[in-house]
């Protein structure tokens, strides 16, 4: 049975949005990287596996992060006193431009992977710039962390400085040439990245509809993130009945896996097209703070029985712990209400759900302890011993709230400890 394994503490997931399922001094069994089932006693048959006693501390599901950015992670804190269109100008932009130079990336992506390392995200969906070599340096420092991802070069030929423009051939042939050269990653996967509807030419959004429909590549942009992009984008698309259409015309919206970043501000037949097409739409809160972009209406999204996932959007975000975007996406939540009584608070088990097994849902059968998922964990235990006196759930809020990289002492990616 050496392909089995045993760990045993107290163990916490979301099967369900609406309750945390806790089973306290358990034993979790995994084969082949799999979860088998929880006991709270251990069944004779696996008498003879050696048990990984993690004592008091938790076990709990690691993090997914849907929409991050690699580079920003040298611009986090800084000049978040704009709004989107300025931050990117002023500040984004000029920060994306350095890395043409690949002994930059080689600097900054090794430090940008330890960090989602120490915060628990074991597997991400990451925006890149637009340079190719550099990105594969992001590929290489993943690899090498052994950490999940989806990595995407970006796109850009319009409305952006020189030094980050492309032509629409380059931009084809350069992330062709990417997607051909982490063909064989054992860890990252390519993924089709249109900064956004701005950024982008239509010549240059119909190609890449159609790279990633020929080769069934997901997808990720931003969408309705504030009010002057949306007016913006309708000037430049105006053929496009609303925003998510200007995607949709191009096939970038739902012919393939689809993240849309933000949908702050989508209407009602835009709600509607976002359900029909099984379209991703990632809440990042504390970009939403940040920018004063306004506040995504979470609850009401999944109310309508939309697929809502969740993102730190490093750089927009300013902390790159998916602990905090879960703490951020509450509270959001509870500003929303009080301004507007009938949008209900999102749950706490709602939001660790959302940033675990829903989120989970792009990489496969992850983010969840039930028979049959990947076993992805955390094993979390707070540095402060009279943490124990707390019950285990209370514990995990306070990790929630209050925690950190202290807090983490094991990772396991598909049943391995990485
Ligand atoms: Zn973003």
């Amino acid at each position: 049975m050496t392909d089995i394994q045993v760990l045993k503490g107290h163990i916490i997931y979301t099967k369900e949005k609406d309750a945390f399922e806790v089973h306290e001094n358990s034993y979790i069994v995994i084969k082949e990287g799999t979860v088998r089932g929880i006991h709270d006693t251990l069944p004779e048959v696996y008498r003879y596996v050696p048990v990984m006693d993690y004592g008091n501390a938790l076990i709990i599901p690691s993090f997914i992060d849907l929409h991050i950015h690699a580079p920003q992670y040298m611009q986090m804190g800084v000049g978040l006193n704009l709004g989107l269109i300025d931050w990117l100008n002023q500040y984004t932009f000029k920060n994306e431009a350095k890395f043409e130079d690949v002994a930059y990336a080689k600097k900054v992506y090794p430090r940008f992977v330890d960090a989602l390392y120490q915060n628990g995200t074991l597997r991400s969906c990451i925006f890149a710039t637009i340079h190719k070599e550099s990105t594969r340096e992001l590929v290489k420092a993943l690899e090498n962390k052994r950490l999940s991802a989806y990595v995407g070069k970006v796109n850009m030929n319009q409305n952006a400085p020189d030094e980050l423009l492309e032509t629409t051939e380059e931009s084809i042939r350069e992330t062709m040439g990417f997607i051909e050269a982490i063909g064989d990653s054992e860890y990252v996967k390519p993924i089709i990245t249109p900064r956004f509807a701005p950024s982008c030419t239509s010549d240059l959004m119909h190609q890449l509809g159609q790279l990633s429909h020929d080769r069934s590549i997901p997808i990720q942009t931003h969408l309705a993130e504030t009010k002057r992009e949306i007016d913006w984008v309708m000037s430049l698309f105006p053929d496009s009945k609303n925003y998510s259409h200007v995607y949709k015309d191009h096939q970038l919206y739902g012919d393939q896996k689809s993240l849309m970043a933000h949908t702050i501000y989508l209407s009602e037949d835009e709600l509607e097209m976002a359900k029909n097409d099984n379209i991703f739409l990632v809440h990042c809160p504390n970009s939403n703070l940040n920018l004063t972009s306004g506040i995504m209406p979470v609850t009401t999204c999944i109310d309508k029985g939309l697929q809502v996932g969740m993102g730190s959007d490093v750089g927009a975000g300013h902390k790159i712990g998916m602990h905090h975007t879960i703490t951020s996406a509450i509270q959001c939540s509870k500003m929303r209400h009080v301004l507007n009584p009938e949008e209900r608070i999102l749950k706490e088990s709602e939001a660790f759900y959302l940033a675990t097994k829903m989120n989970g849902r792009f990489f496969g059968k992850v983010g969840s302890f039930e028979e049959g998922y990947l076993f992805d964990a955390l094993i979390v235990k707070d540095p402060d011993d009279l943490i124990e006196e707390l019950t285990p759930l209370e514990r995990l809020q306070r990790f929630l709230y209050c925690g950190g990289p202290d807090s983490i002492i094991g990772r396991y990616l598909e049943g391995c400890s990485i």
